[in-house]
C-alpha cells in the first residue's frame, strides 16, 4: 500500500505545513479547503517555506518550482478521488470532522486511507463515521510541521495493521519520526504537555513566581527551549483550554481540571501570540 497522491483537507496552519512536507518529499498533493482565501494563503506560506530552504541551500530553485507544481488546490472534496491517503486538518470541531469524514469517505477511492490530524478528537469515533473504519488512523503532526520531527500515529480500535504500516512508511518518507499511540484523550504528547502548562498557570495564579520566573526556571532547570507560559502563548490559550477540557471530560479525573486563570484569560480574549497578549505581550 505505497502512497503516491496525498489529499489534505483544510489548508490552515497545519494543512499547509503537511502539504509542504509531502510535496517536498516527492508526493503529489491535492490541498482542499472550503475557503478559497485559505488556499491562496496556504500556497503563499508553502512558497515562502521553500524560499527559506533555497536560501539555506537545502533546496535548489528548480526543486522549489517542481515541489510547488506538485501541489494542486480545490474547494471541492471531489478532487480527492485519486488520493491514496487523505489527511484531514480542518478546524477542531467534532461535528464538523464527523461530517468531513463522511464526505471524504464518499469521495475517496475504496482503498484510500483517511487520517486525521486532530489534537484531541477520538480516532475511534471518526473511524466509526465511515464505511472503512479499518482504514482510518490519527496522524498528529506538530506545529510548525516543516520543523517538528515527531508524528504521533494514533490507532483507533478498528485501525488495521496494514493501515498502520502504510502510514508509518509515509511518515518516515517525509522525514518524520513516528511514535505509535493507542487512541485515548490527548494521545501521549498533549496528555503530558498540557497538564504541565496548566500547572505553570496554577503556580502563577497562586503567586508563587512571576510568569518570567516560571519560564526561566523551566528553561534553565529542565532544559526546555521555551518556558511553559511562552509555549502556551504560542499554542493559543483557547487551544490549551480545549485540550484540558478534553482530558478532564475524558478521564473525569480532577488532576486535569483547567486552571481558573486560564479560563478567565480565554474569557478576556487574551489568547496568546495571535491576539498580541497572553501571559506575555507581543507587538
Ligand atoms: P486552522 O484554523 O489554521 O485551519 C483550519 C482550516 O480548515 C481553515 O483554513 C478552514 O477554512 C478549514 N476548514 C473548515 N471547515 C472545512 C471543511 N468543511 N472542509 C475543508 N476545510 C475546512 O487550524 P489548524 O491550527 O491548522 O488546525 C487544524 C487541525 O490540526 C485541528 O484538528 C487541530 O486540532 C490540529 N492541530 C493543530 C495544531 C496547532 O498547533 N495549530 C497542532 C497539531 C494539530
Amino acid at each position: 500500500m505505497a502512497f503516491k497522491q496525498i489529499g489534505v483537507v483544510g489548508a490552515g496552519t497545519m494543512g499547509n505545513g503537511i502539504a509542504q512536507a509531502f510535496a517536498q518529499s516527492g508526493f503529489e498533493v491535492v490541498m482542499t479547503d472550503v475557503a478559497p482565501a485559505a488556499l491562496e494563503r496556504a500556497l503563499k506560506t508553502v512558497s515562502g517555506g521553500f524560499d527559506r530552504l533555497v536560501k539555506k541551500e537545502k533546496m535548489t530553485a528548480e526543486q522549489k518550482a517542481a515541489a510547488l507544481a506538485r501541489i494542486r488546490t480545490a474547494t471541492d472534496l471531489a478532487a480527492l478521488k485519486d488520493a491514496d491517503l487523505v489527511i484531514e486538518a480542518a478546524t477542531e470541531n467534532l461535528d464538523l470532522k464527523l461530517k468531513i469524514f463522511q464526505q471524504i469517505d464518499a469521495q475517496a477511492k475504496a482503498g484510500a486511507v483517511i487520517a486525521s490530524n486532530t489534537s484531541s478528537i477520538s480516532i475511534t469515533r471518526l473511524a466509526a463515521a465511515t464505511g472503512r473504519p479499518d482504514k482510518v488512523i490519527g496522524m498528529h503532526f506538530f506545529n510548525p510541521v516543516p520543523l517538528m520531527a515527531l508524528v504521533e500515529l494514533i490507532r483507533g480500535l478498528q485501525t488495521s495493521d496494514a493501515t498502520f504500516a502504510a502510514v508509518e512508511e509515509a511518515a518516515k518518507a517525509v522525514g518524520k519520526t513516528p511514535v505509535q499511540v493507542r487512541n485515548s484523550p490527548g494521545f501521549a504528547v498533549n496528555r503530558m504537555l498540557c497538564p504541565m502548562i496548566n500547572e505553570a498557570i496554577f503556580i502563577l495564579s497562586e503567586g508563587l513566581a512571576s510568569a518570567a520566573q516560571i519560564d526561566e526556571a523551566m528553561k534553565l532547570g529542565a532544559n526546555h527551549p521555551l518556558g511553559p507560559l511562552a509555549l502556551c502563548d504560542l499554542i493559543g490559550l483557547d487551544v490549551e483550554l480545549a485540550i484540558m477540557n478534553v482530558l478532564f471530560e475524558g478521564f473525569k479525573d480532577p488532576k486535569y481540571r483547567p486552571a481558573p486563570l486560564l479560563v478567565e484569560m480565554v474569557e478576556a480574549g487574551y489568547l496568546g501570540r495571535k491576539t498580541g497578549r497572553g501571559f506575555f505581550t507581543y507587538s
